[in-house]
């Protein structure tokens, strides 16, 4: 799955949810964050975001930013 990171803070652009096949953005307090269960991993978001705020879950020490980015995506 892929998750949004903190860099997305403050960012006007909404790109990525453009082309996300699956809808799977969802907007949290300041950011948006992707939800990790809808998301089919297919990477497209990724090279549309200028900020570099969109990250795979396979690199390191991103379980924090998994469970943030499910809480803001079943908040409302
Ligand atoms: Fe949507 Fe694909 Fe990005 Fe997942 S990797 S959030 S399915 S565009």
């Amino acid at each position: 799955t892929y998750i949004v990171t903190d860099n997305c803070i403050a960012c006007k652009y909404t790109d990525c949810v453009e082309v996300c096949p699956v809808d799977c953005f969802y907007e949290g307090e300041n950011m948006l964050v992707i939800h990790p269960d809808e998301c089919i991993d297919c990477g497209v978001c990724e090279p549309e975001c200028p900020a570099d705020a969109i990250r795979p879950d396979t690199e390191p020490d991103m379980e924090g930013w998994v469970e943030f980015n499910r809480k803001y995506s079943e908040m409302w």
